[in-house]
């Protein structure tokens, strides 16, 4: 890499996606996209908004879109943010910390996103420990003696284990930190979680970022947002400001309002999700896997006889696509998106013939 960029860009080791193959014949259960496709309504506003408007920039503040998500979840729209992905909400949350004096408090195993932003920003990080159970511990997030956090993020349902923290956890931990903001990431929280947004009116230091790449299955529009007290939004509103005004084009923001506003189709999809779900959950343990709960699109399973890594390849030779993370504790495991009824099917189908 050139040497005329900073140390910080030469120091960085940055997040790898998951790798998008093309699609033909793949069984594609490997970054957490919903099976099915986005409402209707969603597409069919896309297609309305691809005309001679497009020469125009997009407005800016997303009014339309805050408003329509702000009615969807009780709140007034200074109260949310929106970002291209959540990938970038959460970007702008890091910026907005860079330069504390404290940490950022995360768990050792979740979103790997986390720790490359702390890289790039320069902001301190304290990797907190999952319990044996790979639940996120409530207390080891409280303040502990003289230490205690700047910052705190952890999704829920955690990735890539899938367990949820219940809402009086979240809240315990939001409540026990006065002094520093807690980031919930809430990725997967459509699929069998309570939102914290319920609670952001209570809590000022409360940010609970939501995505439409999987309940709304969205993922190809890049759409995101945060829920927050006006002031933590006001914050992120200024880094944004500072960094790109127009960061949702006219189609996002065509798409993503008209599913906010499609509610009966979003219940539903996310209901087939749940109930595939806990098929697969079934279907995986009767092959003798041990699979965590999980309350999101995506089951987190390890087989006591079996190496992850090797499952992972064995499935690959048969066109189906997992994740297998190399990392401490978790390299025994697979991360399986939850596919269609008939894509689950083969998995299955698949393990049998392997095991
Ligand atoms: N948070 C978590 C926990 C995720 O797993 C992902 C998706 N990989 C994201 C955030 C980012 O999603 P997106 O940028 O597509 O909104």
């Amino acid at each position: 890499m050139s040497r005329f960029w900073s140390a910080v860009v030469h120091g960085l080791t940055p997040y790898v996606p998951g790798e998008q193959p093309k699609l033909d014949k793949l069984v594609k259960l490997n970054t957490n996209e919903h099976p099915y496709g986005p409402s209707p309504r969603a597409l069919a506003a896309i297609r309305a908004a691809t005309d001679d408007s497009l020469r125009l920039y997009p407005d800016p503040n997303a009014d339309a879109l805050k408003a329509a998500l702000a009615r969807r979840h009780g709140l007034q729209p200074q109260q949310i943010f929106v970002g291209n992905g959540s990938d970038e909400v959460l970007a702008h949350a890091f910026m907005a910390l860079l330069k504390q004096d404290r940490p950022l408090w995360f768990p050792d195993i979740t979103y790997s996103f986390y720790p490359v932003y702390c890289g790039l920003y320069g902001i301190g990080q304290r990797v907190v420990p999952l319990a044996d159970d790979f639940s996120i511990r409530v207390e080891d997030y409280l303040p502990q003696g003289g230490e205690r956090p700047g910052a705190i993020i952890f999704p829920n349902p955690n990735a890539p284990t899938g367990r949820l923290l219940s809402l009086t956890d979240v809240e315990r931990i939001v409540a026990g930190n006065p002094y520093a903001v807690v980031l919930v990431d809430e990725a997967y929280i459509d699929f069998g979680g309570d939102s914290a947004i319920t609670l952001v009116d209570k809590y000022p230091n409360l940010l609970v970022v939501h995505t439409f790449s999987k309940s709304r299955s969205l993922a190809g529009l890049r759409v995101g947002f945060a829920a927050g007290h006006a002031e933590l939004i006001e914050g992120l509103e200024r880094v944004k400001n500072s960094f790109n005004s127009y960061p949702l084009d006219r189609l996002a923001l065509a798409g993503a309002v008209a599913s906010v506003e499609d509610e009966a189709f979003f219940q539903e999809s996310c209901r087939k999700v749940i109930a595939t779900r806990e098929t697969l959950v079934g279907r995986m343990r009767a092959l003798g896997f041990e699979v965590l709960p999980s309350a999101a699109n995506f089951i987190f399973a390890r087989h006591p006889q079996r190496d992850g890594a090797e499952l992972a390849a064995e499935l690959r030779k048969r066109a189906i696509i997992v994740r297998h993370f190399k990392a401490p504790r978790i390299d025994q495991f697979l991360r399986i998106t939850v596919g269609t009824d008939e894509q689950c099917a083969i998995l299955i189908e698949a393990l049998r013939e392997i095991l």
